[in-house]
């Protein structure tokens, strides 16, 4: 019989039971619908020993290397320690070293930190201030820059969070940072296959940490990055783009503003009309969407409908909450 724990809680599962049983058994909750491995509802992360591969069936193959596994189909082979995605792990302080405009809306924030930290460069975490106000931020940079993360944050217009970083937020203050979350990030192993990234605004900060890595990585497929904004406050990196697709024979860049003032340098258009319009079919690509939710889900069932397989589709929506005005 196997131990599984949760919490603060241990249970035994029965030889014939699921991870999933035994946890309703014991009257935990767990969202869960079909029962069959196929709706994902129910969805876990093993905190110790990897799951069964068999538990794993369909999941992403970033989530399974995150240990991440279905309950409904689990019968473990050894004691497991399991929590839920939304279930925080242990969050750790960090410092601000650095605060600096990438365009008058959007800032550079660097944080320091000095307890052990793991993550994929473009998975994202929680920043929670002093008073406990907490927003999901991208992850910008690769791990082997040691004890530093690295964010891009728009400001929005009254936006708490981010118009407190943009306008008080000062160098040293400390912020706590929640493990990190998602499964937009870059798995070496097929390292011809050719990568699309599509970005709107502050959605460049996980794409520009994926392509580091997949770089830092040896990628030898065509790696093309479409970046796009209405207007130029929301693009920037440019020279750094193009003096990296300068170094790297495989990057391509291609700066888009879909605004009606446009300088000539740039394309016009919308960033995912132009990038899907680029290729005749998807089929064989892996595609990374960041940012406006309208862009990513509409880019979504396009490239799926150009022929790229939704298991090699990763996507972070830049979802802001709806705060009534
Ligand atoms: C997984 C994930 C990753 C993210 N990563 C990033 C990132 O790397 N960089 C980043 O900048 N953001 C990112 N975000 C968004 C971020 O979490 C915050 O939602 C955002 O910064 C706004 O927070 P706020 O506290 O400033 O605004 P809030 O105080 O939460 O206000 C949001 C309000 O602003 C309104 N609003 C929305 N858009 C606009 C607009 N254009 N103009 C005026 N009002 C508007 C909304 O209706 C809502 O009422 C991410 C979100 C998610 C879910």
């Amino acid at each position: 019989m196997r131990s599984i724990t949760i919490g603060e809680s241990t249970f035994s599962c029965q030889p014939d039971e699921t991870v999933l049983e035994t946890l309703l058994r014991e009257n935990v909750q767990i969202p869960n619908g079909c029962r069959q491995g196929l709706c994902q509802a129910c969805q876990m992360r093993s905190l110790d020993n990897s799951p069964p591969v068999s538990a794993q069936a369909g999941l992403k193959d970033t989530l399974q290397m995150q240990n991440y596994f279905l309950p409904c189909i689990c019968h473990p082979e050894q004691n497991m320690t399991v929590a839920l995605p939304n279930q925080q792990g242990a969050s750790i302080e960090a410092a601000v070293i650095k605060k600096q405009l990438l365009t008058p809306d959007i800032v550079h924030l660097v944080l320091e930190y000095q307890s052990p930290f793991n993550f994929f460069a473009g998975q994202f975490v929680n920043l929670t201030r002093a008073d406990g106000l907490t927003r999901s931020y991208s992850i910008a940079n690769i791990p082997q820059h040691e004890n530093i993360l690295e964010f891009h944050i728009r400001r929005l217009p009254n936006g708490q969070f981010s118009s407190w970083v943009y306008d008080e937020l000062e160098l040293g203050e400390q912020l706590t940072i929640s493990e990190a979350q998602g499964s937009c990030h870059y798995l070496p192993g097929r390292a011809e296959q050719p990568l699309m990234l599509i970005g709107t605004g502050s959605g460049l900060a996980p794409l520009y940490g994926i392509i580091a890595d997949a770089l830092a990585q040896d990628h030898s497929g065509p790696i093309h990055l479409y970046h796009g904004s209405r207007d130029l406050n929301g693009l920037y990196f440019i020279d750094e783009m193009r003096e990296l697709a300068a170094e790297f024979d495989n990057f391509y860049y291609t700066p888009c503003l879909s605004g009606e003032d446009i300088e000539s340098e740039h394309v016009r258009g919308r960033v995912h009309d132009i990038a899907l319009s680029s290729t005749e079919s998807l089929s064989g690509w892996r595609i990374f969407l960041c940012g406006h939710p309208d862009m990513v889900n509409q880019t979504k069932r396009m490239a799926f409908m150009k022929g790229a397989s939704m298991g090699d589709i990763y996507a972070d929506a830049f979802h802001v909450l709806q705060v009534e005005k």
